[in-house]
């Protein structure tokens, strides 16, 4: 795990090139080899083991790295009365055209807004069975170690009672390996006294844990660099659009508020 160790630096635009926006023949290559050692880890574990849950967050990882985003998936685990129920996420920044749309932060929307009785997430319902696990709680289980926003996020969110991670990310991370320290001292409090942290790399089948790894720091240059350049495109458009609805809005709306006028 020496590629875990130091900071990573990210790569300069000037290298973009027209390769870093396809799917790669190395890309492809890595996604059709997990999925086949996924369905056959699903098909020989037992689906109540850690190798099944983490299963199932690589599954999510490999969706949004197919989608041109960061390799990283989280599940959500709720337990309550014998009964199970598992939401799934990944990240969408770039397919999703959202900067904030990390799978943990997906994650917690999904849950938030099932929870309100909206069907804007149906879809990452992933599993509803019953149980022998008596137990109540709420697991987030992340493929790589999540980041501040998506630890405040969690704690806004109060419900979860245990983070199981699959990866320690050192450059982004948040929680582990004395990271915590980047985060507000009431965070920090809170996070420590509301939620049960477990690092699980060497809990999970070493090919499963290796994969989480890979999904992400293998392909994270090439996303990086997807995401910087849709960014300036982004904010020509976010101008142009701008231009167009003040155009629109005519007389009404929100120009009246504007500066210079009493
Ligand atoms: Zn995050």
């Amino acid at each position: 795990m020496s590629r875990e160790k130091g900071i990573w630096t990210p790569p300069s635009l000037g290298t973009l090139t027209s390769a870093d926006f396809d799917m790669s023949p190395r890309e492809r290559e890595f996604i059709t080899r997990s999925r086949q050692y996924l369905r056959n880890l699903q098909a020989h574990c037992d689906p109540f083991s850690l190798d099944f849950y983490f299963s199932l967050v690589a599954q999510e990882g490999l969706q949004a790295l197919e989608r041109g985003n960061y390799g990283i998936g989280a599940i959500y685990i709720y337990n309550h009365n014998g009964r199970e129920i598992i939401i799934g996420s990944h990240n969408r920044a770039y397919s999703g055209g959202d900067s904030s749309a990390h799978a943990e932060h997906e994650l917690l929307n999904a849950v938030d807004s099932l929870a309100g009785g909206h069907s804007t997430y149906v879809n990452r319902i992933k599993l509803r069975r019953k149980t022998m696990d008596k137990h109540d709680r709420r697991i987030l289980v992340a493929g790589m170690e999540p980041c501040v926003s998506c630890v405040e996020k969690l704690l806004n969110h109060g419900a979860v009672t245990d983070l199981w991670i699959g990866r320690a990310e050192p450059d982004s991370g948040s929680v582990l390996d004395g990271r915590d320290r980047g985060l507000h001292p009431r965070k920090r409090k809170a996070l420590k006294e509301q939620i049960k942290i477990s690092l699980l790399a060497n809990s999970i089948d070493p090919e499963l844990s290796k994969m989480l790894g890979d999904m992400f720091f293998n392909f994270r240059s090439k996303v990086y660099l997807r995401l910087q350049q849709r960014k300036e495109a982004r904010m020509e458009n976010f101008e142009a659009n701008v231009a167009r609805f003040s155009r629109e809005a005519k007389s009404g709306g929100f120009r009246r508020h504007g500066y210079g006028k009493k």
